[in-house]
């Protein structure tokens, strides 16, 4: 039988460190790291390539712990404008078959082809891969499924370079060999408990609490089998390479997102009422609070500002920071018109930003305070 919910995930491979290794001829195959800058020894890994993942190094891993494991490991300097730049292109490339398209984040994106029975999803699958290796010279793992999660867990089933399809036709047997930590959001502490209780496959999980795979929620809206129209909200979120506890480096990274998410906003003809911020970290495990406002915008000053306000408002004082996500939801179709005559001026200088930014690249032009992001 033909679905007529489909989702098609793509997740880049390996994505900072391959791209490291594409610009780089002399690092390919080479076992690579990518870390923050500093004292390379005493960093925390940001991403490594597959050959250093087949070593059994992993993101997360101190550098020190890596470099005991193979002392020749090739160190790059993590570059966040290039990373950002090359998703960008990457989005750019996946708008053209105009279909509903989700930014899950700077590595991962979701096309929706609910309903357009004309399309025939592994082909589709086949061109995209085809055309990133082309353009990029990097691979991406597509996955393709029903509903986000289930296409989500099947990106990560054949990875590098893979492409996988659950249909009914092979659910059973690929949840049979897909053990549960591949599951979003069951990579910690939830797979864990789970893993205690003796569910260690997907399909275990399956026959406990079937209703668990049709999740849809989350990514786009309820599915009606027709293309959605708008997305239920935008956000953006990055691990840093080590806990920090620099108020202002944690400031820059908020600024930095906040204006990620309002160039998608205004390319879009999006504006949000509701920000949400999360932050991560070893004391204060999961922190998340949003505030709607009354005005809409897609200003990432004042995206930012709002963040900035909820923070305040919380109990956390100098917490220890190891990710940070800001989303932007509650929105609606609609241009931004400033009141007053400060923001209006404010307006131009964006229109003007993202003139500049279009034409040059994403982040030719940023916040200044986002430098010390680039660190
Ligand atoms: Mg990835």
């Amino acid at each position: 039988m033909v679905s007529l919910n489909m989702i098609l995930h793509i997740d880049m491979d390996a994505f900072f460190a391959s791209i490291e290794e594409a610009i780089n001829p002399r690092l390919k195959g080479k076992p690579l790291i990518v870390g923050s800058r500093g004292n390379r020894m005493h960093t925390v890994v940001c991403a490594a390539n597959y050959a250093a993942k087949a070593l059994g190094i992993h993101s997360g891993m101190p550098t020190k712990r890596a470099y005991s494991i193979y002392s020749k490991l090739e160190f790059v300097t993590a570059d966040q404008a290039k990373y950002i730049w090359t998703s960008e292109q990457i989005l750019g490339f996946l708008k053209g078959f105009n279909l509903p398209l989700n930014y899950a984040s700077i590595d991962e994106f979701q096309l929706d082809l609910s309903g357009c029975l004309g399309i025939k999803p592994v082909s589709l699958g086949k061109e995209i891969k085809a055309q990133i290796y082309a353009d990029f010279n990097i691979t991406a793992s597509v996955g393709i499924a029903r509903n986000w999660l289930l296409a989500k867990l099947a990106s990560k089933l054949n990875k590098p370079d893979g492409l996988t399809l659950i249909d009914d036709s092979n659910f059973e047997q690929v949840l049979r060999k897909a053990s549960l930590d591949k599951l979003c959001g069951m990579g910690g502490k939830n797979g864990k408990v789970l893993m205690a209780k003796g569910l260690e496959t997907c399909w275990d999980l399956y026959l406990n609490l079937p209703g668990f795979f049709n999740n849809n929620s989350g990514k786009f809206e309820e599915n009606t089998g027709k293309p959605t129209e708008k997305p239920k909200s935008v956000s953006h979120s990055y691990t840093l390479p080590r806990d920090q506890v620099n108020h202002q480096v944690i400031q820059a990274w908020i600024r930095l997102l906040s204006e990620m998410i309002a160039v998608r906003l205004r390319q879009q003809n999006l504006v949000s009422a509701t920000v949400y911020i999360w932050l991560n970290g070893p004391v204060i495990g999961n922190f998340g609070a949003q505030k709607t406002h009354q005005v809409s915008t897609n200003d990432g000053y004042e995206i930012y500002q709002r963040a900035l306000k909820i923070m305040a408002r919380s109990s956390l004082r100098n917490p220890r920071i190891r990710a940070i996500g800001v989303t932007c939801g509650s929105l609606s179709h609609g241009i931004y018109y400033p009141l007053l005559k400060e923001e209006a001026r404010r307006e131009r200088l964006i229109q003007a930003l993202d003139r500049i930014n279009n034409r040059f690249g994403e982040g030719v032009i940023y916040p200044a305070n986002t430098t010390l992001t680039r660190q």
